[in-house]
């Protein structure tokens, strides 16, 4: 039987695994051995579904949209990420990761971050904690994403701006890692989505998957059966998606669609669409897709969503999409738009630039009238609020 779950060595059929660079071994093979141990205590959980309820507002309504299935002649349920404290699905990943690191002793907290969305989570939960804590940033992002660079200010976190290479995210992870294997002190470095060396794509999973878990128990109370025909969610390096999937890995009744940004269009050049343009390589740490050339170098991506604008993916959605279990979908910039102007006036629900591109899939893949089609709304879009007004004339 096949399994998309971790196997021993961190692998998720050929992709996964974890390839670091000695210095960070001790680092990383600290968290391998305890990661599951420390979940599995009931203090742990108790303390994360506390956080999760009472910090976050779990559970999220799963909301039936009328006006949106009347459209589309099918039956559209929405899960509500975007409704949390911060705006978006990265916060149960970054609870889960604090709560890990404190029982770990770290004392201080290194992330990356390229629009900024997952600093101001990370910059969150260490003012939540009181752990110090660095948030890498390119210098263009800096520029271009102030609104996300005062927040993170504003609660106490340290931004230090990347000045290598093109100044964006792949460079801010750069330095990320450079500061964690230089630091002897040990920190924790809070990676944000299913990335990384082993055990970093299947811990984040485990902290997403609470969504699909809420997902079972809402369906079952409104239509009697705890899985959709559809499970739709946009892919930057795979957390939301992986968090929505997650229940549903080995049902093959529950059709999983990848949706990937493909920026100005898949041939275009700029583009982030991975599972289209995307090699076996080896990136931040894993072998998995991701955009390169002949020779090994990563191209830059693009996309005008920030938080889809990455190079590679998670190994869990290369084996997804290389095994045939997830289709992979992909949405222009121009797609998105549509998409999100579109819901922002049928249902009232402005969602994160990121999201629309997973509602633009509703106009390429197939489906019926009795289909029940779950869409993981994993942001809401005030911050992506000075892009659409761009275009808000013509819409
Ligand atoms: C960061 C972000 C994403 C992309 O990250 P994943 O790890 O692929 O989920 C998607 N949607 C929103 C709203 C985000 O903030």
């Amino acid at each position: 039987m096949t399994t998309y779950q971790v196997d021993q060595r961190g692998f998720y059929g050929e992709f996964g695994g974890a390839y670091i660079p000695e210095m960070l071994y001790h680092n990383v093979e600290q968290l391998r051995r305890r990661y599951l141990d420390i979940m599995a205590e009931p203090a742990f959980q108790e303390q994360f579904q506390e956080l999760l309820r009472d910090y976050v507002g779990r559970p999220s309504p799963l909301y039936y949209a009328r006006r949106l299935s009347a459209h589309y002649q099918t039956r559209i349920y929405l899960k509500r990420e975007d409704l949390y404290h911060t705006g978006a699905h990265k916060s149960n990943n970054t609870i889960g990761q604090i709560l890990l690191a404190q029982r770990l002793g770290k004392k201080r907290i290194i992330a990356e971050t390229g629009a900024g969305q997952h600093g101001v989570a990370t910059a969150t939960v260490c003012a939540l904690m009181g752990i110090e804590c660095i948030v890498y940033m390119g210098a263009v992002d800096i520029e271009r994403q102030a609104p996300n660079v005062s927040r993170m200010r504003m609660l106490g976190a340290k931004v230090v701006p990347a000045r290598s290479g093109s100044h964006t995210l792949k460079d801010a992870t750069t330095e990320a890692i450079r500061d964690w294997i230089n630091d002897p002190e040990d920190p924790h470095y809070i990676i944000g989505s299913v990335v990384g060396p082993h055990p970093y794509p299947d811990m984040v999973a485990r902290f997403q998957s609470v969504i699909s878990e809420e997902i079972q128990a809402q369906l079952l109370e409104k239509e009697g059966r705890d899985h959709p025909d559809l499970m739709i969610a946009c892919v930057g390096g795979g957390s939301n998606a992986a968090g929505a999937y997650y229940h549903y890995l080995e049902r093959p009744e529950v059709r999983l669609i990848a949706v990937e940004a493909a920026g100005l269009g898949v041939d275009s050049g700029e583009s982030a669409a991975t599972s289209v343009l995307g090699t076996r390589g080896i990136i931040h740490g894993s072998k998995t897709l991701l955009m390169q050339t002949e020779d090994g170098q990563i191209v830059e991506p693009y996309s005008l969503s920030a938080g889809l604008d990455y190079p590679g993916i998670g190994p869990l959605h290369a084996h997804l999409i290389d095994s045939g279990r997830a289709e992979a979908v992909s949405i222009t910039d121009r797609e998105a738009l549509d998409a999100a102007f579109f819901l922002s006036r049928q249902e009232g629900i402005i969602p994160a630039l990121e999201t629309a591109h997973a509602f633009a899939a509703l106009d390429k893949i197939s489906y019926g009238p009795e289909d029940l089609i779950v869409i993981n709304l994993s942001g809401r879009g005030d911050k992506d609020l000075g892009t659409f007004v761009q275009y808000v004339d013509e819409y």
